[in-house]
């Protein structure tokens, strides 16, 4: 089934992905945007999860200029309820002693049971891990190294988004923009200085850096800043940009009063890139 975010042809379809290949020396991963969910699964899930809330939505349209900037786009096709594909294989909590959701969650952010009659076994988190955490993982890897074969280094730049306030997770409303880069360990830190330029010259969006959120799986994994790959996340609240309420209407309005900011970000970490 074609991504519905996305109005050109994907590079490689495949069931857990859409992957639009670029050649500079950016590559943007949106691990939450899926809304798939297989329809076995679908039948288990308490109904009140079926509007997929906790989705990092419309992302694809809010970055809409990342491949005209010739970026590579890898897109989640399946919900977070599916598995999370930014969180440990082995199910690691990434903030021990915080509340966290896991690699196949069983609460919705909101503390609803997802599976009235029983959380997946051992063997279904097996089976899903490979079904389609493994095909997200290998295609941002081996679009890593053939990226790493064109530049010196690379940014990867995973994309999310959260609802505003989240009383499980964080006290209060969080900052419009949380950047992430595992407290310096994913990058090298005249990125972070290079992304943060923009963001530092404005007053429209709140910001904090190593807050709340720091950088998931994805960011701690790829980012080592060694191999060349230098990683940095982006958490934004979605009330900049769309209605938070089902059915999660974008706003056009906001999105194109934030899409400027966005792009000297992602500009910055592509010139940043190139001077290395
Ligand atoms: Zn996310």
């Amino acid at each position: 089934m074609p991504h519905p975010h996305t109005a050109q042809a994907a590079d490689v379809s495949h069931p857990a992905f859409e992957l639009f290949r670029g050649d500079s020396a950016l590559m943007v991963s949106m691990p939450h945007v899926g809304t798939g969910l297989p329809a076995d699964l679908a039948a288990r899930l308490n109904p009140a999860a079926l509007s997929l809330a906790d989705t990092d939505w419309h992302l694809p349209l809010v970055y809409d200029f990342v491949r005209e900037m010739g970026a590579t786009l890898l897109v989640a096709t399946q919900s977070r309820y599916v598995i999370d594909l930014n969180r440990p294989p082995d199910g690691a909590s990434l903030y021990p002693g915080m509340t966290t959701t896991s690699l196949v969650p069983t609460e919705t952010f909101r503390g609803e049971l997802l599976y009235p009659d029983g959380p997946p076994d051992e063997a279904e988190i097996a089976q899903r891990r490979e079904q389609w955490w493994r095909p997200y993982h290998a295609a941002l890897a081996g679009e890593l190294a053939r990226l790493r074969a064109l530049h010196p280094r690379v940014v990867l730049w995973d994309a999310h988004s959260i609802a505003s306030v989240l009383p499980r997770f964080f006290e209060g409303r969080l900052p419009d923009l949380n950047f992430g880069t595992a407290d310096g360990q994913a990058c090298d830190p005249t990125l972070t200085e290079a992304v943060l330029a923009p963001v530092r010259a404005q007053t429209d969006y709140s910001w904090v850096l190593n807050g709340r959120y720091k950088g998931g799986h994805i960011t701690r994994s790829n980012g080592l800043g060694a191999g060349g790959v230098h990683a940095i996340q982006l958490e934004k609240v979605q009330d900049i940009y769309m209605d938070e309420s089902a059915p999660f209407a974008l706003l056009k309005d906001r999105a194109a009063r934030l899409r400027p900011l966005l792009k000297s970000c992602l500009q910055a970490a592509t010139d940043w890139a190139r001077a290395g």
